[in-house]
């Protein structure tokens, strides 16, 4: 059986390191927003290149607070991609904004950038925009409309830990980067956890209050604020990973390298890279086919494990079900024919090459 993501492999490789940490955690008697989370914050800023990161509990939550923060709220509207993990919109629904979906590129996935200007109204705030799948948005055409209509952008990095776009790291590319270390994801904890990079200072201040009962002092509360804190022992847990995450991505670039060269099926349609190999880090490696059921029980007879990400587009969520009857064509054509294949930073070249060998014969 050849696993879509082996999560325990890839955690178990650095298994001594990682207990030392838990041990320090444990008996430092200190659990929350101490040393770990104070100095794993500066370590993912420097990483990313900011000025700041805060750690929050997740990715949801980094990009709830982080448009809360900005002041978005009812009557405006937040640009953001309708081909994407659905807590991306989520994050605009609970702060009462109106999320306002655009169409993606069909061969990167990504937001199109095309689409964008024709959605900006006066009520416009911010452009939301999701490096799906591992791979920066083209964010220069993106850039320059936040600029011309003053408009904030968040990123959710959830997907691109590390991905390089002209020299510049995702989560330094607008005002402020969430980030989610979901077990899964490219920088993975052993739980949940979050963070948002920026070099708004005015921004950190503001959400390191928020995220702690909006309180900046002990017991003196600014702000209405949540319970959304990055732990200590996970704080310590991904200190022990950041050092190895550039070699991960460059392994699941060699991964998905293979598969670019070797996958050869005319019932099967690749993902694009846009804008140089550093752009993508391959969070997933999904391909398109109109035979995605078939394909998908062929590949399982043989053995490989197979996911769908995603299989119901937001606008047709229930939990949207209000928007009434919303047509995005290429999201929903990317989730009728979206396919993720195996690819991780302990997966064997040979599993890769049996891999290929079995979509190569799909028929
Ligand atoms: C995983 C993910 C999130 C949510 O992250 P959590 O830490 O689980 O809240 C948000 N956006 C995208 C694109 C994701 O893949």
């Amino acid at each position: 059986m050849i696993p879509f993501l082996d999560l325990k492999q890839i955690n178990v490789r650095h298994v001594e390191e990682i207990q030392k940490s838990i041990n320090n955690v444990l008996h430092s008697g200190w659990y929350i927003l101490g040393e770990e989370v104070r100095v794993f914050e500066e370590e993912f800023a420097e990483y990313c290149g900011t000025k700041y990161c805060i750690g929050v509990a997740n990715a949801l939550d980094a990009l709830t607070l982080v448009i809360r923060a900005y002041g978005i709220g009812k009557g405006d509207e937040v640009i953001v991609p309708s081909n994407t993990y659905i807590a991306s919109i989520l994050a605009v629904s609970a702060n009462e904004a109106t999320p306002i979906l655009v169409e993606p590129n069909i061969n990167t996935f990504n937001i199109d950038p095309q689409k964008i200007e024709e959605k900006i109204t006066s009520k416009t705030k911010a452009i939301l925009v999701v490096h799906l799948y591992g791979q920066s948005c083209n964010m220069k055409p993106i850039i320059e409309l936040a600029d011309k209509y003053n408009l904030k952008i968040i990123e959710d990095c959830a997907q691109a830990h590390g991905a390089v776009y002209y020299g510049k790291k995702v989560g330094n590319l607008g005002d402020a980067g969430c980030f989610s270390f979901y077990p899964g994801k490219n920088l993975g904890a052993l739980g949940d956890g979050g963070a948002i990079t920026t070099n708004d200072e005015e921004l950190a201040v503001k959400l390191k209050a928020l995220r702690n009962y909006g309180s900046h002092k002990k017991y003196e509360n600014l702000y209405k604020g949540v319970n959304s804190r990055l732990d200590e022992l996970q704080a310590a847990v991904l200190r022990v990973k950041l050092k190895y995450l550039d070699e991960d991505n460059q392994y699941r670039a060699k991964i998905a390298e293979y598969y670019l060269k070797n996958i050869r099926n005319e019932l099967i349609t690749l993902p694009q890279v846009e804008s140089g190999y550093l752009s993508h880090v391959w969070h997933v490696f999904v391909i398109l086919s109109e035979e995605r059921t078939r394909l998908q029980n062929f590949l399982l007879e043989k053995g490989i494990q197979t996911l769908i990400h995603y299989p119901i587009p937001p606008h047709k969520q229930e939990a949207y079900s209000d928007w009434g009857n919303l047509s995005f064509p290429i999201s929903e054509c990317i989730h009728e024919q979206i396919l993720s294949i195996p690819i991780s930073p302990v997966m064997p070249i040979s599993h890769a090459q049996q891999v290929v060998e079995a979509i190569n014969a799909f028929k």
